[in-house]
């Protein structure tokens, strides 16, 4: 079996919780998913989880979307977060989907652990709830439909991590831990998270369709998708045109996301085409890693032997998968010029986004003609020393905001002692200075500090929030959680969040196993 992950057999204590209902908490659902039938999914139950509690609560996403303030009280709600009791209304199902994982077709994937709760109204538009590690489903294949209470921690704070910076993402509205044991590498606990999403809906869910010549179900998938989340497009006749138009804005989002991940130092870690949104939403948190130092051949995930997704490939692979969901969607399209003029829209979208990113860190509001260079150069020094990617550029901004009070020498002294041979740094500044004297300092300065963050997620920190985590103590993960909602925020007090990383954490091992 292809697998982008090895998976291990498990043991898990399932004590058979009858399943509840809670008439008193009445969601808006609408649960237009489950009507599609079953060579689209599988209606499945949760398994519960024994014993379990709240780990972390998302009370800012739950009163974004409305929830009702007796939410986090229920105790049904917990007892439906941790699998055993179904709130009234939903329909948790298990869809089918495919894909290429590592650039190979692997077939049939999932969905083996995340189960669809359904979809409710709220003022953030229909949302879509889904429970990650509820158990096995049909499509589980040899995994055991759990997730562990580390990877769920990396899920749920990575999640909004990434919508603290304004990148598209797959939200956590909460994490639930158990004593209940799942085997990995060795013993671990197992948790719950609940995500959130318009749409969970992946390339791979559109090549299962493809690999197994069904283009009608093919057809009734891609409609189904434009209807609930571009209904626009519905006013092209469905035929060729409606599904290139389809196809064209995925590209679009897709190029959008990873000018986005690139620009903040994101690695993904496991770009397979089942682990891409269609919306272009940042999804399935594995061995992602923020960069510390700039190494565009970073590779985050351990299982990655060739690189293939290391973090300078990443927006070519994007566009090979791209182009596997273009494949897919042929069938529809029946014209190769049409599918790939669409895909054409990465490659011209993805290098101006890219500059758009960098430009606007580096406190440049327009793109002119030579900020391309004046970027890559500054990448490419960055990347000799592998300068600190994080701390580079908030230092950056830092010293534009001093250029109000000091001169340009001793404003920039902080980011010059970042380079051990400073000459490189030195011949490039004159330029970006120039480049900045025809904007008002202040403003860029302003702007800078609300683009490059102080805090991300780095691997130290999750590992040593999940350490103390493991021992019951969930301060640590709370801490980060706040933190990482508003990352441009000074956070007087917590300036070690935002330090160097130690030494140790160049020997942190992240692979796929989750
Ligand atoms: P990933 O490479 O982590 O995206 O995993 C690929 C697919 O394998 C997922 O979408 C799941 O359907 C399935 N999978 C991963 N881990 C498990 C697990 N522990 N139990 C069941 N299925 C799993
Ligand atoms: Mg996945």
């Amino acid at each position: 079996m292809a697998l982008g992950c090895v998976l291990f057999p498990c043991i898990v204590h399932n004590p058979l919780m009858p399943a509840l209902d809670n008439p008193s908490l009445t969601l808006p659902w609408r649960n237009r998913y489950a009507a599609l039938g079953p060579d689209f999914l599988s209606p499945v139950s949760p398994t519960p989880l024994p014993a379990v509690h709240w780990v972390l609560q998302n009370t800012a996403l739950a009163a974004d979307m409305g929830l009702p303030a007796a939410f986090w009280e229920e105790p049904q709600v917990l007892a439906a977060l941790g699998g055993s009791a179904t709130l009234a209304g939903s329909t948790p199902l298990a869809s089918v989907y495919s894909g290429h994982q590592f650039g190979v077709w692997a077939g049939q994937l999932g969905d083996g652990r995340a189960l669809w709760l359904g979809e409710i109204d709220t003022p953030l538009g229909a949302q879509e709830l889904q429970l990650k590690g509820a158990g096995k489903t049909p499509y589980s294949r040899m995994g055991d439909g759990r997730a562990v209470l580390r990877s769920s921690i990396r899920e749920f704070l990575c999640s909004e991590a990434m919508h603290g910076l304004g990148i598209p993402t797959t939200r956590a509205l909460a994490l639930v831990g158990s004593p209940g044991k799942v085997i990995r590498e060795e013993l671990e606990t197992a948790a719950i998270v609940t995500r959130v999403a318009p749409s969970f809906m992946r390339f791979g869910h559109f090549e299962h369709f493809a690999a197994k010549a069904q283009t009608p179900q093919l057809q009734t998938l891609a409609d189904f998708f434009i209807e609930q989340q571009w209904p626009d497009l519905l006013s092209i006749d469905a035929g060729p045109e409606r599904y290139t138009a389809l196809l064209a804005r995925v590209s679009e989002r897709t190029a959008a996301l990873l000018a986005q991940w690139q620009s903040v130092g994101f690695c993904h870690g496991v770009m397979n085409t089942d682990n891409m949104s269609m919306l272009g939403l940042t999804i399935d948190y594995g061995p992602f890693q923020f960069l510390d130092g700039f190494d565009p051949s970073h590779i985050c995930n351990h299982s990655d032997h060739q690189g293939r997704y290391a973090y300078a490939r990443q927006p070519q692979i994007a566009f090979w998968n791209l182009y596997c969901l273009g494949q897919a969607l042929m069938p529809l399209i029946n014209d190769q010029d049409l599918a790939v003029s669409a895909l054409e829209n990465f490659k011209t979208d993805y290098p101006h986004m890219m500059d758009e990113r960098f430009a606007a860190k580096l406190g440049l509001a327009q793109v002119q003609a030579t900020d391309h260079g004046l970027i890559q150069n500054l990448l490419q020094l960055l990347a000799t020393e592998k300068t600190d990617f994080s701390i580079f550029w908030r230092r950056l901004s830092h010293a534009v905001a001093a250029l109000s009070h000091t001169n340009s020498s001793q404003a920039f002294e902080p980011v010059r002692d970042l380079f051990i041979q400073a000459s490189a740094w030195e011949a490039w500044l004159p330029t970006y200075l120039q480049r900045l004297e025809k904007q008002e300092a202040h403003t860029t300065a302003e702007a800078m500090l609300k683009t490059n963050p102080k805090f991300v997620l780095r691997n130290h920190l999750g590992e040593v929030a999940i350490n103390q985590a493991k021992m019951g103590d969930f301060s640590g993960v709370q801490t980060l959680f706040n933190l990482l909602a508003s990352p441009f925020e000074e956070h007087p007090g917590h300036d070690n969040f935002a330090a160097f990383p130690p030494d140790w954490a160049s020997s942190i091992s992240i692979s796929c196993s989750s």
